[in-house]
């Protein structure tokens, strides 16, 4: 980042540089340190702040990083890490280190350049063809042994099915503690990461800190961190580690890998969200969200009332005890709004709320407010979408 403002010699009254409208008289904003940046600083278009010149010349201390691991499934990496490396930028900011990725894979993936794009300064990649496949002990050999050579400060991990396997095996190899689902994270005046999460059924967030071993560890879950832009022209460093590893390490063989024939919810990743709640006022509504959902490409959510009551099945429920989301559209029909559904996914870029209640909670978080009917709202909704 770097501190700028639009030179009083700039002949107009605003720019827009990176996304950031810039006006005449207005005060030094932080903003990329990107190439359209450089460009107008060099033009003589924008002043740099003395301030960020002495950030700058503060080196980057080596050692201490503040890793990330670089979840890939079959050879894709998932999309956490990306979010994950977004909040390890902010971190390893405030403590003035590098941020690791530790990408583990078998030979031959070419994803390093992807992991810099998105904000790791060193990758480093175990590879080995027994590594091809998620196998818990193998993975959490290597990584110890890599955690125990180099003495990262922190390192994250996504609560998905693998981090969630992974990260309490690396603590307790390892003798550290680890933070499961945190929903925000930060650095305190004494330098140790505050670890946020929701605690005693989502009544009280809790604020959670590991002084006395190293590293400080977490799990976060998708949707929670925002990730940066990609910037292809980043710099990073490779690190080769040696896997030691052989097939004596691991007591399970990967005989096959059959995928579930079940259609899956991938509602962490999904775009655009529609989700139901008890005001549907009948699990055949849910048929209105489906063949919506359909027109628009979208997923379909449900609160936990609705779960508990059997209308749409578990992997749908959006809160605190199901997913977190961050999709670009969030759409509520007939959902009151209670925190504990909130929490999912209050960090949606527009949420669209449709319930009869005009004093219905869900309004105080909603973008657009359509105080109706959801039976009445939904297939007009679709008629109109059907006429285009
Ligand atoms: P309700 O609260 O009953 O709301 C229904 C809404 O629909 C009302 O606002 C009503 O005005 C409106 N409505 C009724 N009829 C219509 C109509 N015809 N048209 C339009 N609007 C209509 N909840 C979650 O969702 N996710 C979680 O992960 C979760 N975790 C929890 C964890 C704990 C420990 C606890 C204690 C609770 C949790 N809950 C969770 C439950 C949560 O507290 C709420 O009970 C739940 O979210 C309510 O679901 P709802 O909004 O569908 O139902």
């Amino acid at each position: 980042m770097v501190k700028v403002k639009l030179a009083d010699s700039y002949p107009g009254f605003s720019l827009t540089v990176d996304g950031v409208i810039l006006n005449k008289g207005d005060d030094f904003v932080e903003i990329n340190d990107s190439l359209d940046v450089e460009q107008a600083i060099n033009n003589g278009y924008l002043d740099i702040s003395e301030e960020k010149e002495d950030i700058e010349k503060k080196e980057v201390k080596e050692g201490n990083e503040v890793w990330v691991f670089a979840e890939q499934r079959n050879g894709k990496i998932t999309r956490v890490v990306f979010e994950l490396l977004g909040k390890a930028r902010d971190l390893s900011g405030k403590l003035n280190v590098k941020v690791g990725a530790v990408l583990v894979c078998e030979k031959g993936v070419d994803l390093p350049k992807e992991l810099i794009a998105y904000g790791a300064d060193k990758v480093y990649l175990i590879e080995d063809t027994l590594l091809n496949n998620f196998k818990t002990d193998l993975y959490t050999k290597v990584i110890s042994d890599l955690i125990k050579k180099e003495n990262p400060q922190i390192v994250m991990y996504g609560a998905t099915n693998i981090g969630r396997d992974l990260a309490p095996r690396i603590a307790q190899r390892i003798t550290t503690g680890l933070t499961a689902d945190c929903t925000g994270l930060d650095i305190d005046e004494d330098n140790l990461l505050v670890q946020t999460r929701p605690a005693f059924g989502g009544n009280i967030m809790a604020m959670i800190k590991c002084p006395k071993h190293k590293p400080q560890m977490s799990t976060v879950r998708p949707g929670i961190f925002k990730m940066l832009e990609k910037d292809s022209k980043r710099k990073g460093e490779l690190i080769n580690v040696e896997a030691r590893i052989s097939e004596r390490d691991s007591v399970t063989r990967v005989l096959e890998i059959v995928k579930s024939k079940k259609k899956t919810v991938n509602l962490e990743e999904a775009q655009i969200i529609i989700s139901g709640g008890r005001g549907l006022c009948d699990k055949k509504n849910f048929k209105l969200l489906e063949e919506l959902a359909s027109l628009i490409g979208a997923e379909v959510g449900a609160s936990r009332a609705v779960v508990d009551a059997g209308w749409i099945a578990k992997d749908h429920q959006v809160g605190q005890t199901g997913k977190t989301v961050r999709p670009k559209a969030y759409m509520a029909c007939g959902i009151s709004g209670a925190i504990q559904h909130r929490a999912g996914m209050q960090n949606s870029d527009i949420i669209i709320a449709i319930n009869k209640d005009p004093n219905a909670m869900i309004f105080s978080i909603a973008d657009y407010g359509i105080v109706a009917d959801v039976k009445e709202f939904l297939p007009a909704l679709i008629n109109e979408l059907k006429k285009q």
